[in-house]
């Protein structure tokens, strides 16, 4: 191997002509002179296309290159301007590293896995970069993967949900494929504007190939959905149905304590305290003490005990899905109505208002569950993310991690 095909292959560089590498002592760091091979030259920096040479731009430049060993590593080259029809006067690409960057590809590679695998302080030291950097650099990694396969291309069954960040100050509206489970698509807001703003890039005719959405009960998420997906079937969340539920169980333990307590009794309203866990917890997974619980519920008070009862067929529901689960649903909803506890009669209405999209989830078995893992995933980079006053940054990152939009490791095969 000659000399300069080794500075290739060590520097990870492509279509690149390694001219000389010096061991700069000021510095203390390599540099590597190098330019494009005779048909990367004089292309446009922005879409790759071969255009007129405009002038010598700023001269030469340098890129962070990955370490070699203890020692930083720097690419020296000139930066000509090049004259594009379509992007006008441009400094031309080069092979080694992405438009605008200052880090080649390969070093923009490795901090974008590190940053999906590993802490945020291991990736500032080992890469030696500020995490602001780390963030630009993810934004480019996540527009290249993007360019090179389109996320949008063949979704049929989407799932739209909302997400808070930064203590429920900001939200993101995200879209999870239900095929791969990928996070898909990601802007901060949570309106009409917002979600529109998906479908516009969707466009008309694969807007038209969806076929099932599933969401929360959310109002402006169903009408934009309605608006704009004609084929497409919606699929109300069970989680979000369950939720209602129990909400409505705790209005009516909160009522029966709160009685007990104006009424003196003391004593009876500790223990009605103490039940709440036991009415919440699936069945299945009540302790001992939590048993005794719900029988001395069961014995002691009546709409209490019947506001589980219903909390459970309602469960059962979804546990069974398909047209015994629409079975079971109707029964659910003639009882609630009947049932003479507020909250639930008024849980039924409004279960009723949303009864298409719950059975077409039971028909489908469509639930949010993978929009929800997605959500509690961007939850967490939010932490390692902190810092990023854009949310750009966030959902770059969350579409490195969730997006399968991470690069492989530099010179390992895919
Ligand atoms: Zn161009």
């Amino acid at each position: 191997m000659r000399n300069a095909r080794l500075w290739e292959r060590l520097l990870g560089v492509e279509r690149t002509v390694v001219d000389g590498v010096v061991f700069n002592e000021d510095d203390e760091a390599i540099v590597a002179s190098v330019r494009p091979r005779r048909g990367a030259t004089r292309r446009c920096g922005i879409c790759e296309h071969r255009c007129p040479r405009y002038d010598h731009g700023q001269g030469r430049r340098r890129w962070r290159a990955l370490d070699l060993g203890t020692v930083q590593v720097w690419l020296e080259a000139d930066a000509p301007r090049v004259t594009c029809p379509d992007h006008g006067v441009v400094v031309a690409s080069v092979p080694w590293a992405r438009h605008g960057a200052g880090h080649t590809r390969a070093f923009d590679d490795m901090a974008a896995w590190l940053a999906t695998h590993c802490s945020k302080s291991a990736v500032q030291q080992l890469m030696r970069v500020a995490w602001r950097t780390v963030g630009a650099i993810a934004r480019r990694v996540v527009a290249d993967a993007r360019a090179l396969v389109d996320p949008l291309a063949s979704l049929t069954r989407i799932g739209i949900d909302e997400i808070s960040y930064e203590k429920g100050h900001k939200y993101l509206v995200v879209i999870v494929d239900h095929d791969t489970g990928h996070l898909v698509w990601a802007r901060a807001g949570r309106d009409t504007k917002t979600l529109e703003a998906f479908f516009d890039e969707l466009g008309e005719e694969r807007c038209k190939r969806i076929r099932l959405v599933s969401a929360d009960g959310a109002g402006w998420i169903g009408d934009v959905v309605k608006a704009r997906c004609a084929n497409a079937t919606r699929c109300m969340d069970p989680f979000h149905v369950v939720k209602w539920c129990t909400d409505a169980l705790d209005e009516v333990r909160r009522d029966v304590w709160n009685a007990a307590r104006r009424g003196g009794m003391k004593a009876l309203a500790g223990d009605l305290k103490g039940a709440r866990f036991a009415l919440w917890k699936n069945p299945e997974d009540l302790t001992a003490n939590q048993q005794a619980k719900l029988s001395w519920v069961q014995r002691t008070n009546a709409p209490l005990y019947r506001a589980y009862l219903l909390k459970e067929q309602l469960r059962l529901v979804f546990k069974l899905r398909g047209d015994a689960g629409i079975a079971v649903l109707k029964a659910w909803l003639a009882w609630a109505s009947r049932s003479k506890i507020p909250s639930f009669v008024r849980l039924a209405r409004s279960i009723r208002g949303h009864r298409p999209a719950i059975e077409a989830a039971l028909t489908h078995g469509l639930t949010n569950a993978r929009v929800e893992s997605v959500n509690t995933k961007i939850r967490l980079l939010q932490r390692i993310a902190f810092g990023y006053r854009d949310p750009e940054a966030l959902i770059a990152m969350a579409m490195l991690d969730l997006g399968g939009c991470c690069p492989t490791l530099p010179g390992r095969a895919a």
